[in-house]
């Protein structure tokens, strides 16, 4: 049993490539890539044949995927921020800054 998606890249089925060709000749087409799945895991290249072809879909549907998980104020996340002072590789000291995440 085969196992895959089509690739949701809008343009997908207009890319001119030798794999996209299907049909007989004086009726070929150029047709929407299939998306193998090879496990359970599910990230975007279950949906999309390309980083193109997800571009191409994020670009077109911005609006649309915002609108599901819409952010009307920004995310903090605490931290303590800790300056810490140590030597190069000749000797020389200098101060780092290492910026922690602070449990609540
Ligand atoms: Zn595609």
């Amino acid at each position: 049993m085969s196992n895959f998606n089509w690739c949701h890249g809008p343009s997908c089925h207009k890319s001119r490539t030798q794999d996209r060709i299907r049909g007989v000749k004086g009726s070929k087409v150029l047709r929407t890539k299939k998306v193998q799945q090879y496990s359970d895991h599910i990230n975007m290249y279950s949906y999309f044949c390309s980083q193109g072809c997800y571009n191409d879909f994020a670009n077109t549907y911005v609006r649309e995927v915002i609108a599901l998980h819409p952010r009307t104020e920004a995310l903090e996340t605490p931290i303590e921020v800790v300056k810490e002072q140590s030597t190069d590789w000749g000797g020389n000291p200098y101060i780092s800054t290492r910026i922690l995440t602070v449990d609540n």
